[in-house]
């Protein structure tokens, strides 16, 4: 449902592909027509100055758990994408789990479907999951128009969606090398995992090391590279496996990999005891980590930057709405909500470390895209969809979880001084805000409409 008529926009800080710079951009019927100088004359029904305001593609965040149907107490498709709007996020690519049912089928994603239908802020796309057993549902999941293919190579907490042997990962890849969808993999090794030594942050983190990552990592290579398929690491959190991505790159190996905002913020040791909203597999590691997976995005081994937002009901973290430090990691539920949060967050470090919006928009906008085979997604480009962002990147502004638009307050962001802020959303040519009517669609890989 892209917007009628023609709309004029200019930036001295428009943020190109090839870089940040003054331009006006033409856009007729949703999509952008033409790209010019900021003097650019021509007839629009609307016309937008921006002045020294960025103008950014819109966030597309290619890793969200939206949990409806069947979790919609998690959160819903309402919310998810009213929070998305909110902090600049124009797409979404929703996670097979922890729906219910979880989108292993062409009947479960047409139950996904179906409830997104009409209630959509930003424009949603749908992963599959491939799990042990259902090899006869990859090839009709893709003809559906699911983007790619999520599989956990360890316990995913879900019954319902167990993770896959080395030798099934590669039956999978095998089943989609020829489409180019990518397989995206939690990759944790169950054999370098333990149970918790005890109540502490520092126990669960040393539950699940960095050496669980590697060995999965070292499992996903090698299926890529017996099936030819594309692979990609979902939020890798130890820094140390930037080495084996790049060599793995550097084979010619089709891999990428994306981190989060946590665990580019956060560090193990300013986790309180008992605040389990900082709970989330692989862990937030300490902060010399954080400077490896800093110096990775830095250098190229990181692709991506996506929220993997997933939220559940507080009481599955011991915690109440108001959060506190009820918690137990070693019976929390994973998972860190940040989906409204994420622009604001990595921008927030990135320029204090030198980076540019135009890295960051490449993080955030054009891998993401990419990945998700939507190519009028995540640049601004002739042809592309009119999904704008204006964001102040100099306003400082402290979170309150509790006015966040996400189904539940709890976040480890809360009272946290972020700099940056979405300051206006366009999506389809058509400026939006999150209490406008819903008028998000529903995509298929390559972008166009999925069928319902
Ligand atoms: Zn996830």
């Amino acid at each position: 449902m892209s917007d009628q008529g023609t709309l004029l926009i200019r930036s001295r800080r428009t943020v190109l592909p090839g870089g940040v710079t003054e331009a006006a951009v033409f856009v007729r019927d949703g999509r952008v027509e033409l790209i010019g100088g900021y003097d650019l004359r021509l007839d629009a029904d609307r016309a937008v100055d921006l002045g020294d305001l960025p103008l950014l593609p819109g966030v597309v965040d290619s890793h969200v758990h939206v949990n409806e149907p069947g979790r919609t107490a998690w959160e819903g498709f309402a919310t998810a994408t009213r929070a998305a709007l909110a902090g600049g996020v124009t797409t979404i690519c929703d996670m097979p789990l922890n729906s219910s049912p979880v989108t292993t089928t062409v009947d479960a994603l047409r139950a996904k479907t179906a409830a997104a239908a009409g209630q959509c802020a930003v424009d949603v796309a749908f992963w599959g999951g491939a799990v042990p057993g259902n090899a006869d549902s990859i090839g009709p999941l893709l003809d559906a128009g699911v983007v790619g293919f999520k599989c956990f190579l360890i316990d995913s907490g879900l019954p319902e969606f167990p993770p896959l042997s080395r030798e099934e990962l590669r039956s999978a890849m095998a089943a989609i090398a020829e489409s180019g969808a990518p397989m995206i993999v939690h990759a944790e090794d169950p054999s370098q995992v333990t149970t918790p030594a005890g109540a502490s942050y520092d126990a669960f983190v040393a539950s699940r090391p960095p050496i669980a990552e590697r060995r999965a990592i070292e499992t996903v290579i090698s299926a890529a590279a017996f099936s030819g398929a594309r692979a990609h690491i979902v939020h890798l959190a130890a820094g140390e496996c930037a080495a084996l991505i790049s060599s793995a790159k550097a084979a010619g190996i089709a891999l990428s990999a994306e981190t989060c905002p946590h665990y580019l913020f956060f560090a193990a040791e300013e986790v309180p005891p008992g605040h389990t909203e900082f709970k989330c597999c692989p862990p937030v590691r300490y902060a010399v980590n954080r400077e490896a997976l800093w110096r990775a995005l830095g250098d190229g081994a990181i692709d991506g930057v996506v929220s993997d937002h997933s939220p559940c009901a507080p009481s599955l973290k011991g915690l109440t709405e108001a959060g506190g430090a009820g918690g137990d990691f070693r019976t929390a539920w994973g998972g860190i909500s940040s989906l409204q949060l994420g622009l604001s967050v990595v921008w927030s470090v990135a320029r204090r470390r030198g980076f540019s919006l135009a890295d960051v928009s490449r993080w955030m906008s054009a891998l993401p895209a990419s990945l998700a085979g939507l190519p009028t997604k995540g640049r601004i480009a002739v042809g592309g969809d009119a999904d704008f962002v204006a964001f102040d990147p100099d306003v400082a502004w402290a979170v309150r979880g509790a006015e966040l638009l996400h189904k539940h307050h709890v976040t480890p962001y809360d009272g946290r001084t972020l700099t940056g802020r979405v300051t206006r959303v366009w999506l389809g040519g058509a400026e939006v805000t999150p209490y406008d009517p819903p008028r998000g669609r529903l995509l298929a890989r390559g972008g166009g409409p999925l069928a319902g």
